[in-house]
């Protein structure tokens, strides 16, 4: 997978050499690219915003130095970007759709990914317009609250999807038991000692008894899911649900 970031604050993505999605990038599992949006401007200043149109607080940011930037970038696609199939253009925003697991294991299947981060009041709304010639463009939010910048987005988007590319996670047995693979929250983990500071590990999984350990752990899942997130208990489909689980 490509994935192409556009930021006027690049260094803000240095995360991503880090940890599981920086050992991807030096194996050749992800291509990630960084993009100064001041790289694309034409004065001296490297001006990135102006003064809104109709007034109002803040900036919004110029629309030239952004379609200099992913014109360049939709000309390096390995996605043929006049073809059938366009790359995809997420734009970080908190007026998007709402990103989940879902949206993540959907977008680890694309071949090319770019983001747009907009900073001040955002992007002019006419670059959106201008990148559908280029790209399959998606403004996307992380969650119901505002943030300065897209990059943090950027940095939980990327994470989330590309530990779902194939040998990003080492045991991929591991993506299969999280939080919202199945509509539900994880059970709980311990590790050893089995008795600290007067906590115990609950004894069912020392027991050995497989059977006893699975069914712990999926009524652990369905109480904390229950207790937690009771919105994700009303989406799931009753199918899913087997006769031990309504004793519980
Ligand atoms: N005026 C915009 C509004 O009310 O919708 C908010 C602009 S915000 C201060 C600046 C930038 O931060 C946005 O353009 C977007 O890139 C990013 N951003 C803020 N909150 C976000 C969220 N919840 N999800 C994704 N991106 C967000």
């Amino acid at each position: 997978m490509r994935i192409d970031v556009v930021s006027i604050f690049p260094e803000y993505l240095a995360a991503l050499d880090l940890s599981l999605i920086g050992k991807a990038r030096r194996e050749g599992l992800l291509e990630l690219n960084v993009h100064d949006l001041r790289d694309y401007t034409f004065d001296k200043h490297r001006t990135v915003d102006d003064t809104p149109y109709g007034g109002g607080a803040g900036m919004v940011m110029k629309p030239e130095p952004w379609a200099a930037a992913l014109r360049r970038i939709a000309t390096e696609s390995p996605l043929d970007a006049a073809g059938p199939v366009k790359p995809t253009l997420i734009v970080p925003s908190p007026a998007g759709a709402v990103f989940d697991q879902a949206m993540a294991y959907e977008l680890a299947e694309h071949e090319h990914i770019s983001f747009a981060c907009g900073r001040y009041e955002g992007i002019d709304e006419r670059v959106l317009e201008f990148a559908q010639e280029h790209f399959d463009v998606r403004p996307v939010s992380i969650g119901d609250y505002v943030l300065n910048g897209g990059e943090v987005a950027v940095l939980a988007m990327v994470e989330a999807i590309g530990r779902l590319i194939p040998g990003v996670v080492g045991n991929p047995e591991s993506l299969v038991e999280e939080s919202h693979s199945d509509g539900l929250l994880e059970y709980p983990v311990y590790t050893k000692p089995a008795e600290w500071e007067g906590h115990e590990v609950p004894e069912v999984l020392l027991s050995g008894n497989h059977g006893k350990i699975t069914r712990f752990r999926r009524n652990e899942q369905l109480k904390r899911t229950a207790e937690r997130r009771p919105d994700l208990i009303v989406k799931l489909d009753p199918a899913t649900f087997n006769r031990h689980d309504r004793d519980t």
